[in-house]
C-alpha cells in the first residue's frame, strides 16, 4: 500500500500498522523521512521509495534496507560503490518511464540502463515498474499506450534472460479498470483508504471512507435583515436567519470559500455562508430548528442519511479528492476507531 504524505492525511503509522495486520506485503513512500518514520515505528516489511535520491539517503537505504529507484548509470554506479564499500547488497527497482514524463528511464532508452543494473555486484535488481499517467478516466488509449511500452520493456529483459524481479505498474485506477497491466504488485493508495481515485472508474463492493471529518456548533446566532456575515462582508441577509458558528476554517485543511459548500448537521446540509476564516466559519440553520450548541457537524463524511464527499469538497477548489484528503492540518486530531 502506498501511505505516502501521511497517508493521505490518514496518519502514516497508524494506517500501515493496519495495512501490515490486514496481510499488505510492502509499503511506499515518497520521502526519505516517511520511511525512516516508518521503521522508526518499527514496521519492517519492505518499503519501496518513489522517486529519485542524493548519494546520502542512498547511504540510509542501504543502512535501512530501504527499497529505493536507481534509473541512471551515475547512480546505479555510485550505489554499487556504496554498498560493496560497505560490503552490502542494495535492494533497487528501476522506474520505465512509460509517457508520464515524470521519473525513471524513458521506455525505448532502457536497454543500457538495464543491462548495466543486472552488471552490478552489489545491487540486487529485484523490482521494475512504470507509472500511469490517466487510469482511471473512461478513455484508456494512452493507458494502453503506456502499457505495451512497458510491456516492450519486459520482453527485451526476457529475451536478454535478466531477471528484473517484481513487475508493478498500477495505482488505485489501474488496479481498478485495466487488470491486464496488474503484473505481479499493485500500488494502490487512495482506494485502501475507501476513496475511489475518480467518479467514472469501476466500482467494486466494500469501498466505504475511512475518514470522516467533524467538528461541532460553538455558537449559535439570529441574523436581522441586512446583517453581513464573515471577512469581507460576503453574505447579507435578507430576512431572519440562524446561523451556526463552526470552529473550523481553512487552518484546518477546508477549502477557503465564499458562499460555497455544506456541512451536516442533525443529518441536514446546512449552507456556508459568507466567507469562511482560518478558524471559523458560518453556516445556515434556518431550516434546521433543531440544531443546538455543540451538536456534531460534519464535513466530510455519512450524518444520517446523508453523505459528503472528498470529490465535493474538492469542486470546491476546483481540485482532486486526493488534496482534500491530504489536506487537513495536524491541528485536526486524528481519532482511530477500530472497523467493526
Ligand atoms: C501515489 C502513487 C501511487 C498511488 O496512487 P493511487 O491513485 O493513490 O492508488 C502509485 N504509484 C506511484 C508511483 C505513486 O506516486
Amino acid at each position: 500500500m502506498v501511505v505516502k504524505d501521511l497517508a493521505y492525511g490518514h496518519g502514516a503509522i497508524p494506517v500501515a500498522q493496519h495495512a501490515v495486520k490486514a496481510g499488505c506485503k510492502r509499503l511506499a513512500v515518497a520521502t526519505m523521512d516517511e520511511a525512516i518514520g516508518l521503521r522508526d515505528a518499527g514496521i519492517k516489511v519492505p518499503i519501496l521509495i518513489f522517486g529519485e535520491r542524493t548519494t546520502e539517503e542512498l547511504k540510509y537505504c542501504l543502512k535501512e534496507s530501504l527499497t529505493c529507484f536507481v534509473n541512471d548509470a551515475a547512480t546505479i554506479k555510485a550505489y554499487d560503490k556504496l554498498a560493496s564499500q560497505e560490503n552490502l547488497r542494495a535492494i533497487v527497482h528501476l522506474e520505465i518511464d512509460s509517457g508520464l514524463s515524470r521519473y525513471g528511464v524513458r521506455w525505448s532508452e532502457a536497454k543500457a540502463v538495464i543491462q548495466l543494473l543486472a552488471d552490478q555486484k552489489n545491487l540486487l535488481f529485484t523490482g521494475i515498474m512504470s507509472h500511469f499517467a490517466m487510469s482511471d478516466e473512461l478513455d484508456k488509449t494512452f493507458a494502453n499506450e503506456q502499457l505495451r511500452r512497458f510491456n516492450e520493456v519486459l520482453a527485451w529483459i526476457t529475451g536478454n534472460n535478466i531477471t528484473a524481479g517484481c513487475r508493478h505498474m498500477c495505482n488505485s485506477g489501474g488496479f481498478l479498470d485495466l487488470p491486464q497491466a496488474h503484473f505481479d504488485m499493485v500500488r494502490t493508495g487512495i482506494l485502501p483508504l475507501g476513496v475511489y481515485p475518480s467518479q467514472v472508474c469501476r466500482r467494486i463492493q466494500g469501498i466505504e471512507p475511512i475518514m470522516s471529518v467533524k467538528t461541532k456548533v460553538a455558537a449559535i446566532r439570529v441574523l436581522q435583515p441586512g446583517d453581513t456575515v464573515g471577512y469581507g462582508m460576503r453574505y447579507e441577509a435578507t430576512e431572519t436567519r440562524r446561523i451556526a458558528v463552526l470552529p473550523v476554517g481553512y487552518g484546518d485543511g477546508y477549502p477557503r470559500v465564499r458562499n460555497a459548500g455544506h456541512v451536516l448537521i442533525c443529518g441536514k446540509r446546512a449552507p456556508i455562508i459568507g466567507g469562511n476564516a482560518m478558524d471559523a466559519m458560518m453556516v445556515d440553520i434556518t431550516d434546521i430548528p433543531q440544531a443546538q450548541v455543540w451538536d456534531i457537524v460534519t464535513l466530510l463524511g455519512k450524518q444520517g442519511n446523508d453523505e459528503i464527499n472528498a470529490h465535493e469538497i474538492a469542486k470546491l477548489k476546483g481540485s482532486v479528492s486526493y488534496d482534500i484528503l491530504a489536506g487537513w492540518r495536524s491541528r485536526l486530531p486524528r481519532i482511530y476507531k477500530d472497523s467493526p
